[in-house]
């Protein structure tokens, strides 16, 4: 990654020009760092060839990030719903709403991209460029780090967990949650318990344990500490070891998990499809440990669960977890604020899994604190939405 001053892109009829206050650190950031599983370059090449407006995407350069908070500073003529001087959020479903396959559920849209991966000019600059389909209104009672976190990683466990389009939890139900105080995982958890819930998490620390329980999780899983060993070697599994997972459910929660929120792939899939409920559901949007992912089909078909794929949200989705946050019914994660010049150290940190929740980044706002609109909220829930940071 590189800190550089490159032109500003014409704005398009339907799009806003931003000025970034905060951005984030998604796990997409260490992807395109990383070159993995794909230069995001082809990405920009693809759609500079769609029309005119594609064109100015394909670049020598990424401007990456998918996720801001910040004020709108322009719009196009043909933005009828935002202004500038509006305080906003973004987020980063990118489609083309004059695509007929957009207009169902549009992460459905044949073209449909996330914005700051697969399109260039994100959030981790002085100035993004977005579809003003994008944009949400700022929390009032966050900072500009606070509320820059929550889009992309609140909007995909709102899809995974609450949304038609994702397992729909009901209430009583109970969802084995993997990386349970990372990015998604920690948006996962309020999920489970505001919908009556029982959430199982799991983590790899004592230091996560706590967190998660001061969050309200009571059945926390302790991965390092009981030394699950998934894979023999690198090519056989040790289903005595999912048994033995299945088992500290039961003993957690006295049965089996309705839904397993999967995410990291290959390390973890086996055990994931093993230990949901006869007729559960694994739901899955991402293999951060490998994406050939192998499972033992026989508890799938003869146990009638369903192995779902989920990816991101779309507009409606994302804007009603934004709702809950600014309602302040879910909370920020952010765990540390990183200044801009030190984005590289902050992905390294999310790439090494050093870090708890969201990682913030300051761009264009000076100091931390800033933003607040509304004190007497943020007051009242202060120690909600500084849990990931230590508290208040
Ligand atoms: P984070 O790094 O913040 O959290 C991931 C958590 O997963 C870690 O806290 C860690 O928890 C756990 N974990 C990591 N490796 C393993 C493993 N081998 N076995 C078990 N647990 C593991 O990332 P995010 O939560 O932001 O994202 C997770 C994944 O989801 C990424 O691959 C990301 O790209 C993807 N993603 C996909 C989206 C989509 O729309 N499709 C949207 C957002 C994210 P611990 O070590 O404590 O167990």
């Amino acid at each position: 990654m590189r800190d550089d001053d490159v032109p500003v892109p014409e704005l398009g009829p339907g799009e806003a020009l931003i000025a970034v206050m905060a951005s984030a650190i998604n796990y997409n950031t260490v992807w395109t760092s990383i070159f993995e599983p794909l230069s995001t370059f082809m990405f920009l090449d693809r759609l500079g060839k769609e029309s005119r407006w594609g064109a100015r995407h394909a670049l020598p350069y990424h401007v990456v990030g998918s996720d801001a908070s910040g004020v709108v500073l322009k719009v196009g003529d043909a933005v009828r719903n935002w202004k500038p001087g509006d305080r906003v959020t973004v987020h980063c479903n990118y489609v083309d709403d004059q695509d007929p396959t957009a207009h169902d559920d549009s992460m459905l849209a044949a073209n449909q991209r996330i914005w700051g991966f697969e399109s260039n000019f994100g959030g981790l600059a002085d100035l993004a460029l977005v579809k003003a389909n994008q944009l949400m209104p700022k929390p009032a009672h966050l900072t500009w780090e606070e509320a820059a976190v929550n889009a992309l990683c609140n909007s995909t466990s709102y899809r995974m967990i609450v949304s038609p389009n994702g397992s729909q939890m009901t209430q009583g139900q109970s969802v084995l949650v993997w990386g349970a105080t990372g990015g998604i995982g920690a948006y996962a958890c309020q999920y489970v318990m505001n919908g009556g819930g029982t959430p199982v998490g799991v983590v790899s620390s004592e230091k996560r344990v706590a967190l998660l329980n001061e969050l309200g999780v009571e059945a926390v899983i302790d991965r390092r500490a009981e030394g699950y060993n998934f894979w023999k070697s690198d090519t056989e599994q040790d289903p005595s070891e999912w048994r033995r997972l299945g088992k500290k459910i039961r003993e957690l929660i006295g049965r089996d998990v309705d839904i397993v929120f999967e995410h990291p792939g290959r390390q973890t899939m086996g055990a994931s499809v093993f230990v949901a409920k006869r007729g559960g559901m694994i739901i899955t949007c991402a293999a951060t440990s490998g994406f050939m992912i192998e499972y033992d089909n026989r508890y799938l078909w003869m146990n009638q669960k369903t192995l779902k794929g989920c990816h991101y949200a779309n507009y409606r989705e994302a804007w009603e977890s934004n709702r809950l946050v600014y309602e302040g019914k879910i909370h920020p994660v952010l765990s540390e604020v990183f200044p801009f010049e030190e984005t590289g150290e902050a992905v390294a940190q999310v790439h090494a899994n050093a870090h708890e929740g969201k990682l913030g980044v300051l761009v264009l706002a000076p100091e931390e604190g800033l933003g607040v609109t509304n004190p007497e909220m943020r007051d009242l829930l202060i120690d909600k939405i500084t849990l990931f940071r230590g508290g208040a």
